[in-house]
């Protein structure tokens, strides 16, 4: 793999910082970082501070002055870069007028239009949209709605109260989300406080299921979800789904045709289809939603992360007709969804991806995918040639670079040698900003990357899982 004429963007930043009082305040930062700020998924004991102080297109550059590619968009979620002029323009334009008002029995004219908007971009048949804030809170509602549905339906079925979820799923952090995920690193330890939920085992197209060959995988898994369907449907109350890729578990890409036949399977055995794409949404898959490869509607779906381009966090559960009209009835009958959060639905966020899907139209941002989805398919087969790169996995601009220790026996590392971690850190000496899955090396820059771009994050990468894998 070559790696030499890497971009030098740590030398080319410059001077520390253009302000020479900057050093103390720099280390002191630093110093209030590590002992107040309590960091999402960080053994704070370990935490090295990585301040990042601006961004600029592409790129974040921290509080010395370095530039870095942002090569996971922020995690998973900006899409047309930093400081985007449409966007920031949007969202200075609304708070011109108003920064927040409550959705708790009433609204704002930049908050309906939004609703109104992804109406129209969604699967067919989603027409009302419940606000969050998060992806966890979306697919936490998503769960309520279906339990609280099945109970207010036409034909109520109230021992409809279990889940369908798959194995490895990830949907967040709250309890609920919690407990449809199923990744064991980060799950196993709140299991007292978890609802049950049946599982399948994750339907995976690079390896074969037991008993079958890889090419049989779509039907081992669809016969076993109608197994699971048969037998249990009567409790089921919703299958809930990231569709194609399941991007926390280390990029698990699902055999083409299962998103399809999941919901086939759930109409016909009356279960509701979550689909939760929260990673996957707004383009990364290189259409605006992943549903539209397989051509499914949901009957609940869950949008978060590039929703507001990165820029600010809102949410939203997409419902069909069906499951709305379920929760219609005068005040005294309590049928009304029970649940809400203060600032769901608010009006900055909503500006913000109003913005944001202007720009997929005046840069015709979808439209442009193909060409540097080709170029990092074009990087990512250079750098499965690396001795220790056991598989990669993409689906359009979401990319697993699984390293291995062995990768003829398929031998994973030891997790404590963390060599995805490793390869992340070399990556940041050549500029690029990555964070791993494991020993999966994730690539999942923002839509607006240019490809010399892509090729200073491939090539970051690729010398990082050198430098981490040469002993
Ligand atoms: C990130 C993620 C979530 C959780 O979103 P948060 O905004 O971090 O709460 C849920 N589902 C999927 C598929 C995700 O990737």
């Amino acid at each position: 793999m070559e790696t030499h004429g890497l971009p030098k963007m740590i030398s080319q930043a410059g001077p520390r910082h253009a302000n020479p009082s900057a050093f103390p305040e720099a280390d002191e930062l630093a110093r209030w970082d590590r002992e107040h700020v309590w960091h999402a998924f960080t053994q704070m004991a370990e935490y090295e501070p990585l301040l990042i102080e601006r961004g600029q297109g592409c790129k974040l550059i921290d509080i010395d002055g370095r530039a870095y590619l942002d090569g996971v968009s922020s995690l998973w979620c900006n899409l047309h870069g930093h400081r985007h002029p449409t966007i920031d323009a949007a969202i200075c334009e609304q708070l011109s007028k108003l920064a927040h008002t409550t959705s708790l029995g009433a609204s704002n004219s930049t908050t309906i239009r939004l609703a109104r908007r992804l109406v129209e971009l969604a699967p067919a048949g989603l027409e009302h949209v419940f606000f969050s804030d998060d992806g966890a809170t979306a697919v936490e509602v998503a769960i309520k709605l279906a339990f609280q549905y099945w109970r207010q339906c036409p034909k109520p079925r109230p021992q409809k109260n279990l889940f369908l979820a798959l194995g490895d799923a990830y949907h967040g952090d709250t309890l609920g989300s919690v407990s449809v995920g199923g990744v064991a690193r980060f799950h196993a330890l709140f299991e007292p406080l978890l609802f049950e939920v049946a599982r399948l085992p994750a339907p995976r197209s690079d390896r074969a299921p037991p008993g079958a060959a890889a090419a049989g995988a779509l039907d081992h898994h669809l016969g076993q979800l109608e197994a699971a369907l048969q037998e249990h449907h009567e409790r089921i109350a919703a299958m809930v789904i990231e569709p194609l890729m399941q991007c926390a578990a280390g990029m698990i890409a699902h055999p083409e045709g299962y998103l399809r036949g999941a919901r086939e399977l759930t109409r016909r055995y009356g279960v509701l289809l979550i689909a939760d794409e929260v990673a996957v949404g707004f383009g990364r898959t290189g259409k605006m939603f992943a549903c539209e490869h397989e051509g499914i509607s949901p009957d609940l779906l869950c949008l978060a992360k590039g929703m507001t381009g990165g820029y600010l966090p809102l949410a939203a559960t997409l419902a069909s007709d069906d499951i709305w009209r379920a929760f219609l009835g005068r005040h005294e009958d309590s049928r009304h969804f029970f649940h809400g959060h203060t600032y769901g639905g608010n009006p900055l966020g909503a500006a913000a991806a109003l913005a944001s899907l202007d720009v997929f139209e005046q840069e015709r941002v979808l439209e442009r995918l193909p060409e540097k989805i080709e170029r990092l398919r074009q990087h990512l087969a250079t750098i499965a040639q690396l001795e220790h790169v056991g598989d990669v996995r993409q689906r359009g601009l979401i990319a697993g670079v699984e390293l291995m220790r062995d990768r003829a026996t398929a031998t994973p590392y030891e997790p404590g040698e963390r060599r995805g971690w490793r390869a992340c850190l070399h990556a940041r000496e050549h500029g690029v900003l990555l964070r791993p899955l494991g020993d999966v090396v994730v690539l999942m820059p923002p839509l607006a990357v240019s490809l010399e771009e892509l090729d200073q994050i491939a090539a970051a990468a690729a010398a990082g899982i050198q430098a981490a894998c040469s002993d």
